[in-house]
């Protein structure tokens, strides 16, 4: 069995980020850079099955700058076994990169595709459901638990009132939550073994995929300052302001 994982570069989860002067985006000079967490926790449970025996090749995909192959070096250290890097300096929106990777499973052919549920900086939620579309394939989201046995997929969900297992069947696409499992640091020695890893690199026009954006960013801004709170003498005067300042009861 072969699985395919998505890996992005994100601003560092440790970092505070800064909305430009413009109000264009976010300020990316400068900036601390690394593998989006939920990605950590997908390369984390891919390499689980490799080393449990239940895959036989793990291969990661990061789409964007050249530095993206930082990230599938981290993955390869981890314990991936190959990377694909598509190579552009374009904005990459979820749609591109939903279709980017529906080529990539073309040639690939993995059994399974993991993803993130979501990338940190964008927030979208989109690119593993989008990509379950275009391949018509099976999906299982934000998933604390997976199973893979006998063309199936038994993939355990958060949901609000407690847990939902779902039995999908393969191929699939999975996407991680948070608990799915604690991702590894990696150690010296595979830091210096995945130096030695293939990392093949090719463009989106090559994989014939118009990456175009879609939608426009009208603005970014800074969230509304808060306000510093205030200390309370007894409970009448909380429910005073309550009632009376706040209007909440
Ligand atoms: P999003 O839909 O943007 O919140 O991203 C969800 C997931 O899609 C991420 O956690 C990654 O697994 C994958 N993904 C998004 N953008 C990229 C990218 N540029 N390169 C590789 N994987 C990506």
């Amino acid at each position: 069995m072969k699985l395919l994982v998505a890996v992005k570069r994100v601003i560092d989860y440790n970092v505070k980020v800064r909305v430009k002067a413009d109000e264009t985006g976010v300020e990316t000079a400068n900036v601390k850079m690394s593998m989006n967490p939920f990605d950590e926790i997908a390369v984390e449970e891919a390499v689980r099955l490799l080393e449990a025996g239940t895959v036989t090749e793990v291969v990661v995909v990061s789409m964007g700058i050249q530095q993206c192959q930082e990230t599938i070096r981290t993955a390869l250290a981890m314990g991936a076994d190959r990377g694909i890097h598509v190579k552009t300096d374009d904005e990459l929106q979820p749609l591109a990169v939903a279709k980017l990777l529906a080529k990539i499973v073309e040639k690939e052919a993995p059994d399974v595709v993991i993803l993130g549920k979501q990338a940190i900086d964008d927030d979208s939620n989109q690119t593993g459901q989008m990509l379950a579309g275009l391949l018509g394939w099976s999906q299982g989201t934000f998933a604390s638990k997976i199973e893979l046995a006998d063309g199936k997929a038994n993939v355990t969900r958060e949901v609000d009132g407690g847990l939902e297992t779902l039995a999908i069947t393969l191929p699939a696409i999975i996407t991680t939550d948070l608990r799915l499992n604690e991702p590894r640091y990696a150690s010296l020695p595979n830091i210096m073994k995945a130096k030695k890893k293939t990392i093949d690199e090719m463009s989106p026009e090559e994989l014939g995929v118009d990456v175009a954006p879609r939608l426009t960013t009208l603005k970014v801004t800074e969230p509304v300052k808060r306000e510093g709170g205030v200390k309370v003498e007894s409970v009448a005067e909380l429910v005073d302001k309550l009632k009376n300042e706040a209007g909440v009861i």
